[in-house]
């Protein structure tokens, strides 16, 4: 299921493309402005600035960390030239960008000056959007195949797009299983292995995008499963704070195994689906051969597979995994020497508040 034909070519324009007309709707009807603000390295950032591009009541300020966003990234955002999108890099690096972030949410009196807002990955509205597709991809699957279980495979890092599945499954629609494809950061293929959640340290892989140690969607899917039971989710947050880890009950963790199917992939197995499925005429990016690589390794002999980006946004893997570069779409062609507008700040919070304030009036 190739999700990846939006402005920015990844998974994240489908819910972004939809976040920006519902946010405009509503600022309309209550006449109210709102302010962006994010931090990025590269993926959302640019899927969020192509979904609020030219809106009449909002701004976005997108903060990155400078010179450490891939080019293609970095134009996909720098080349966006309509009034109301801001570009900021910080001299730092995403972590910096991050706390900026948070320092200025945590003035309040700021926050509320300038209506701040956040479109990060656990964003209601775009898990909601997302879930649209499930749908969509399960009843054209029927259409062929009446009697064929409906299983998805889902290249899975912060736990956004899944849990969307997830929750279509909760819905009502007949989903056997949703794999949890993984690349080599594997928090969440171990937790379904074993019902611990433990944080290790980040690997780069070839999938950058999936490259995660805390799922932040994942505390609210511990919710559902605790029988939406704050004090219980706050208490293991807390136990995760505080020691790197916390355990899923008995319970709790058959109930997540009989939904989800974990499956690990790792980097040679990436190149290799990327090759073989070349040779069938489909080229996959880094993060869709994660997914098709574990849907053949699950065992289940009809998947639904999540394509999440466009193979042109990751060529370097690609040019790895079959020694030529894929064919850019119309979008890519001549991006890196595009005119640009972007604003370089120290790494200083106070630097970024003057900065809105210079802009809002
Ligand atoms: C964000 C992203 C993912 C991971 O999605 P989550 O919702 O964070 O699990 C996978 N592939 C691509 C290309 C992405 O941009």
């Amino acid at each position: 299921m190739e999700l990846f034909h939006g402005p920015t070519l990844a998974f994240k324009d489908v819910a972004l493309q939809f976040l920006g007309n519902l946010f405009e709707e509503i600022l309309k009807n209550n006449d109210i402005r709102l302010n962006i603000l994010g931090a990025t390295s590269g993926d959302t950032g640019s899927a969020a600035i192509h979904g609020v591009r030219g809106k009449e009541r909002i701004n976005i300020f997108m903060l990155h960390p400078k010179g450490k966003v891939s080019p293609i990234q970095e134009k996909q955002m720098t080349t966006v030239l309509d009034k109301n999108v801001f570009n900021v890099a910080v001299e730092g690096t995403f972590d910096d960008a991050q706390s900026i972030v948070k320092q200025i949410f945590n003035d309040l009196e700021f926050r509320d000056k300038y209506h701040l807002g956040a479109v990060n990955s656990i964003n209601w509205a775009r898990v909601m959007a997302q879930i649209v597709y499930y749908f969509y991809a399960a009843f054209r699957f029927r259409e062929k195949y009446p009697s064929t279980e409906i299983v998805f495979s889902v290249p899975t890092g912060n736990f956004g797009d899944i849990y969307a599945g997830y929750l279509a499954k909760k819905m009502g629609l007949p989903i056997k299983r949703l794999i949890l494809a993984t690349n080599e950061n594997d928090i969440l293929y171990r937790v379904l292995e074993t019902g611990e959640y433990k944080i290790s340290s980040v690997k780069s892989t070839l999938s950058p995008s999936m490259d995660i140690q805390i799922a932040s969607n994942f505390e609210r899917y511990v919710f559902d499963i605790t029988g939406q039971k704050g004090e219980v989710v706050a208490q293991k947050m807390k136990t995760l704070a505080e020691t790197g880890k916390f355990d899923l009950t008995a319970e709790e963790h058959n109930a997540t195994k009989s939904v989800f199917l974990p499956v690990r992939v790792n980097t040679k197995e990436t190149l290799e689906t990327i090759r073989k499925y070349k040779v069938k005429g489909v080229l996959l990016d880094p993060h869709t051969a994660v997914g098709v690589a574990a849907a053949e390794k699950s065992g289940f002999s009809q998947v639904i597979a999540l394509s999440t980006a466009h193979p042109a946004k990751f060529s370097e893997a690609v040019v790895n995994a079959i020694g030529e570069e894929p064919s850019y779409p119309e979008s890519l062609i001549g991006i890196l020497d595009k005119e640009c507008k972007c604003e370089t700040v120290k790494n200083n919070y106070i630097d970024v508040e003057k900065l809105i304030e210079a802009k809002f009036l």
